[in-house]
């Protein structure tokens, strides 16, 4: 699975052939209309800031968050910009975060009853997840994850269903 073999690069610190991966899949998950594309651009951008491709990486990032706004997906861009914004700080890219914080500020509907909700509901206990996806071998942030019920989340990469272990 190349999505797998994609996480997989990424996690060895062969990020540029990760991204390369990630924009390709993302671009096919574009043309079959699949609701994770956003989610794969974000990816192959971190892949390539992190490979030190600067500005590729950069738009990348932001074309994924840009398609969840064109899209009106807010609590999804409100919670994968945020995620987006603290990976970045944290790896050192000031000026990218900078960056990306002022677009964000700008463009999230900030004090919309819609954007209230969604940080409540961002305050409701979830159980313990699994670091990577059972299918993919993703990374599982339970910060930006989908909640389907309780115990169970949506990849963001693959779509499968993840399950808190008992
Ligand atoms: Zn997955």
């Amino acid at each position: 699975m190349l999505l797998s073999q994609a996480h997989r690069l990424m996690a060895a610190g062969e990020f540029i052939e990760a991204g390369a991966i990630f924009e390709r899949l993302a671009r096919g998950a574009v043309e079959r209309e699949i609701p994770r594309a956003p989610f794969l651009f974000v990816q192959a951008g971190k892949a390539y800031l992190e490979g030190g491709e600067k500005p590729k990486g950069f738009t990348l990032v932001k074309h994924g968050l840009k398609m969840l706004a064109d899209a009106g997906r807010w609590g999804e861009l409100y919670r994968l910009g945020h995620r987006t914004l603290a990976v970045l700080e944290e790896k050192g890219f000031t000026e990218e975060s900078a960056r990306l914080a002022a677009w964000l500020e700008e463009i999230l509907p900030e004090r919309s009853e819609r954007a209230t909700a969604i940080r409540l509901q961002d305050k409701t206990k979830h159980a313990v997840l699994p670091t990577a996806c059972p299918t993919c071998g993703g990374p599982v942030d339970p910060a930006v994850v989908t909640w389907r019920d309780d115990v169970t989340a949506e990849c963001l990469f693959c779509g499968s269903m993840v399950r808190a272990e008992a």
